[in-house]
């Protein structure tokens, strides 16, 4: 067995929702533990799909470049075809960076906490991880304190924007400023999984500093916004000096062709988006309204989930608990603290606020 991977313990996905509802009993769970899109998927695409399905057979492998699709995000974030590497989500993308870019005794920088695949795909290749914290307050990330911890050894800087699970958001400006201190040559990826929700600003991602440095990557993906999970589609945009390299270990059929077609027809359904978008906002707003009023600590969150601090772990839990037993299902276990919660629907925020706001009266 490689060295690296004795002590990793293996990403424990989400167990799956007939399984959990039949397990405790449950006749209805809304599953808000996962980020995933309460507002399902664009219908659009599953009218595509099943045309699709109807008109072909499967003997044949996929397009192995993703033509089409390619073309079209390539369309749609105004960047050249080459400079895109399409993968099985976002966790490929991850995979894939790290494996070309980390060798035994190479670091990477990430703000503490982020998402675990970065820190999990790092260790695998046995690089070291540095976490920089972030600021405890405010959930904003410490990029100072991630140029400190760059040293010789460092290849690779992650930047979640916005941060899962803070729910922090960067600025453009504030991005450029960094990359101005980061050496051409480590490269700093910035994973947008996000970035639809960003509503603070119009200018929301750093796709526009690619050109302004060669040594930033912009990652996207479907699952979140687009709604798109089950079908497993993400994006890297990288520069020339980059590119081939993700490319030539990229499995050469990574994306069958139902998900290459969903994915083109979610993003044509832009309507669709801003729908989930504006939704989301406004549920977002109603718990930064019922959580101040309580007086619990929360980040500032421009994405689709919140991250909530409770007065001892055993409160977290219990919390979660109670949601659980009304149907409701949230993270636990990102911190002691903290549950991360998952915007839900209108209806489904008010439950859970009145069953949250029952629970803090009785306490
Ligand atoms: C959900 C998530 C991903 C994974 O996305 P997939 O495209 O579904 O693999 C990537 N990055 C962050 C920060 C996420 O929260």
């Amino acid at each position: 067995m490689k060295e690296s991977i004795q002590q990793l313990k293996p990403y424990i996905p989400e167990e799956p929702i007939s399984r959990l509802k039949e397990r405790l009993g449950l006749t209805h769970l809304v599953r808000l533990s996962a980020n995933e899109n309460p507002y399902g998927t664009s219908p659009k695409v599953k009218k595509a799909v099943m045309e699709y399905v109807e008109a072909h057979d499967s003997s044949q492998y996929p397009d192995g470049y993703s033509t089409s699709l390619r073309k079209a995000i390539a369309d749609f974030i105004k960047v050249p075809d080459e400079s895109l590497v399409i993968g099985v989500g976002l966790d490929e993308v991850i995979t894939l960076l790290s494996r070309a870019f980390l060798t035994a005794g190479d670091s990477i920088v990430i703000s503490t906490p982020t998402f675990s695949e970065y820190a999990l795909n790092g260790q695998l290749e046995g690089a070291k991880i540095k976490g920089v914290p972030c600021n405890a307050m405010t959930g904003a990330t410490d990029l100072d304190g991630m140029v400190a911890a760059i040293d010789e050894t460092t290849k690779l800087v992650w930047l979640c924007n916005p941060n899962n699970p803070t729910g922090t958001y960067v600025s453009v400006e504030a991005i450029r400023a960094f990359m101005k201190r980061v050496p051409r040559d480590i490269l700093v990826l910035i994973d947008e999984a996000y970035i639809e929700f960003v509503t603070s600003c119009d200018r929301t991602s750093a796709l526009p500093l690619l050109a302004e440095f060669s040594n930033i990557g912009i990652m996207r993906t479907f699952s979140k916004a687009y709604g798109l999970a089950n079908y497993r589609v993400g994006y890297l945009v990288i520069g020339d000096d980059w590119v081939n390299y993700v490319q030539t270990i990229r499995l050469p059929y990574n994306l069958n062709s139902l998900s290459q077609v969903a994915a083109q027809v979610a993003l044509e359904d832009q309507e669709f988006i801003r729908y989930v978008v504006t939704a989301n906002a406004v549920a977002r707003d109603s718990w930064e309204v019922c959580l101040n009023q309580w007086g619990l600590h929360y980040y500032k969150s421009e994405a689709n989930f919140l991250f909530v601090e409770f007065n001892s772990p055993e409160e977290a839990k219990a919390v979660a608990d109670i949601w659980l037993r009304a149907g409701y299902q949230v993270r636990v276990g990102l911190a002691p603290h903290w549950l991360r919660i998952t915007i839900g629907q209108a209806k489904d925020c008010e439950r859970m606020q009145q069953i949250l706001g029952d629970y803090l009266n009785g306490r």
